[in-house]
């Protein structure tokens, strides 16, 4: 079994740039998905590029997990009334969360509690597994009214999904960019359908993720140091004069700036965008910086950037369990 190509892992994040930007999304259950596939593959441990199985039980199991905190009722800030569950569905509530709400209310919000009621939990957990197995599993991989099918076999009604070959590795390798740009996703999809829940000072965003808007000045600062003031693509000195901050994968349909998928280049050796060879090429060097300077690039981008950050992205993982 060899792990993708630099090509095939290109094409895989387009291809889930284009899922989020033209896939339809009638309720949020497809991001909780799409994370808990990416959660599922990190767990699993397998960067042999091999096929994943995954139960549907599992995959029931992580909706619990991120919904269960969004069961709560969202209060705007300096605002005395009693709040709401957040609407995550186009027509009236997602059934997954009446089914989590309600189990909410039994145990009084207490995880400890809920986890000592194997029973309850049990049930609770295949209820959601017939939804995830009816709603957003076979829905998830439709694009434009044809098959897309490029995370799992879209086919019959069974109890375990086959990741394709290279889908976990790859669900791996970018899973602090994913998890970012599923969640801004998601984020943007409840700001969308919430209007009077959350208001007109939505501090959503701040509360759940931080802001989403990026100053370049500040990435470029924060960048030259990371790239000791070399052009990322061709390593010669830049010149203050000609500087392009480079979105390194094009995600031009999907207006998310995440600090890691920027890089510091020459005006000349922005890569033409159209090209996703380039970006091959390039993989990489990319995919080591951001590991390299992971907590550098993270705190620069919380304490200066405001941008999402992998760092960030830890704390909302840690947020969902408790
Ligand atoms: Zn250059």
């Amino acid at each position: 079994m060899t792990p993708p190509t630099a090509e095939e892992q290109v094409r895989f994040l387009t291809n889930l740039q284009r899922l989020l930007a033209e896939g339809q999304f009638v309720a949020t259950y497809k991001y909780a998905l799409l994370l808990a596939l990416a959660d599922i593959s990190i767990e699993a441990g397998d960067d042999s590029g091999d096929v994943l199985r995954i139960p549907t039980k599992v995959i029931a199991e992580k909706f619990v997990l991120y919904y269960w905190r969004q069961c709560l009722p969202y209060i705007q800030r300096n605002n005395i009334s009693p709040g709401q569950i957040l609407r995550q569905n186009t027509g009236g509530q997602a059934a997954i969360l009446k089914r989590i709400a309600n189990a909410r209310s039994i145990y009084g919000g207490s995880v400890a509690l809920a986890r000592r009621d194997v029973v309850g939990r049990k049930a609770l957990v295949q209820e959601v597994e017939a939804i995830v197995r009816q709603m957003p599993l076979w829905k998830l991989q439709t694009v434009g009214g044809s098959q897309f099918d490029f995370l799992y076999a879209n086919q019959g009604k069974g109890i375990v999904i086959e990741l394709r070959l290279g889908v976990a590795f790859c669900l791996r390798q970018f899973y602090g960019l994913i998890g970012d740009l599923v969640r801004g996703a998601w984020l943007r999809y409840i700001r969308r359908h919430n209007h009077e829940t959350l208001g007109t000072t939505a501090d959503l965003s701040e509360f759940l993720f931080g802001s989403e808007r990026s100053d370049l000045t500040v990435v470029r600062e924060i960048l030259e140091e990371v790239q000791t003031g070399k052009c990322f693509y061709c390593e010669s000195p830049l010149r203050q004069d000609a500087i392009a901050v480079d979105h390194f994968i094009p995600w031009s349909k999907y207006p998310v700036d995440l600090g890691h998928n920027f890089v510091l280049a020459h005006n000349g050796c922005n890569t033409d965008k159209a090209d996703h060879l380039a970006a091959a090429d390039f993989l990489e060097a990319w995919v080591d910086r951001n590991l390299q300077h992971a907590s550098f690039l993270a705190e620069r981008f919380l304490t200066r950037g405001g941008t999402a950050s992998h760092s960030k992205l830890r704390c909302q993982s840690t947020d969902y369990v408790s």
